[in-house]
């Protein structure tokens, strides 16, 4: 599933090629795309539209089009959208739901094997930022997201780590690979409690968060499953994972062999040896 690294090795791509274009057609092949809209409504809304501006909040897309309205785009598990010269989008493709043709010819193609990818048409950036809100936390790598930040966010959480991570609502665009790289980088174990960490943990986690995502964005992100780039191209982060991925190996840091666990749902990654696992709560009195 694409994360905060992938999908904004894809804006960067994406930017600078359709800056100034315009869509000159739209084609939603999928109704599921834009459900509850018709596919109808939502082309109509595209077509003709001049490309502002590409930007990112968490995992979204945010395609600005005239007059403060947004396409905004999740990619979800198996999206990618693609940028094609004309003649590269001649035969038929697997799995494509929605072509947009740009006035310079080239087409931004969203392709997604199972059908979670989404495309909302929003209008106004007060809607905008209100849609936002409701879903996703700080932006981490932000100027505004700091350690104290961080601290308060967890304050109070009896979640774990991991699952603290994974919600969006706390901190955008960390997702399963992330979660894992972060917390080992921190040696923080992913089961313990985000409420209980203590500040120098906090600080820790913070850098951690910060770096891996920055690492990530600088191997154009990770490619272990159906992600792509915009170029059709794989990203090499998958080579230089610390601890995702690599149950059995050696750890990186102390050579014990890594061990996998689960964690909010997910396959989790661990050195027990780097990330101490949490003690066992003191239980209340059975009296
Ligand atoms: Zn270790």
């Amino acid at each position: 599933m694409p994360e905060l690294p992938e999908v904004e090795t894809i804006r960067r791509q994406l930017a600078p090629r359709v800056t100034g274009r315009r869509i000159v057609d739209a084609q939603v092949l999928d109704p599921l795309w834009c459900a509850p809209r018709l596919p109808e409504e939502v082309e109509e809304d595209l077509r003709g539209e001049p490309i502002v501006a590409l930007g990112r909040r968490g995992k979204y897309l945010l395609l600005e089009l005239a007059d403060e309205r947004f396409l905004v785009m999740h990619l979800r598990m198996t999206g990618n959208l693609l940028w094609t010269a004309a003649e590269d989008d001649a035969e038929p493709r697997p799995h494509l739901r929605v072509r947009l043709v740009l006035d310079d010819d080239h087409r931004l193609l969203f392709v997604d094997q199972r059908r979670f990818g989404t495309g909302l048409v929003i209008d106004g950036r007060e809607a905008l930022d209100r849609y936002i809100g409701e879903r996703l936390g700080p932006e981490p790598l932000d100027p505004s997201f700091t350690p104290d930040v961080l601290r308060a966010l967890a304050a109070g959480r009896r979640a774990p780590v991991k699952a603290f991570l994974l919600d969006q609502r706390r901190v955008a665009g960390v997702g399963n690979i992330y979660a894992d790289e972060a917390l080992f980088r921190a040696q923080i174990h992913p089961l313990r409690p985000a409420g209980r960490l203590k500040r120098a943990e906090i600080e820790r986690l913070h850098t951690a968060i910060v770096e891996t995502l920055q690492a990530g964005i600088a191997k154009q992100g990770s490619s272990i499953d159906d992600y792509l780039d915009s170029n059709g191209e794989r990203g090499s982060m998958q080579d230089e994972f610390l601890i995702h991925l690599r149950e059995g190996q050696p750890c990186v840091r102390c050579g014990r062999p890594v061990t996998k666990l689960r964690a909010a749902g997910r396959g989790t990654y661990v050195c027990r040896r780097c990330q101490p696992v949490p003690r066992p709560r003191r239980t209340a009195s059975r009296a």
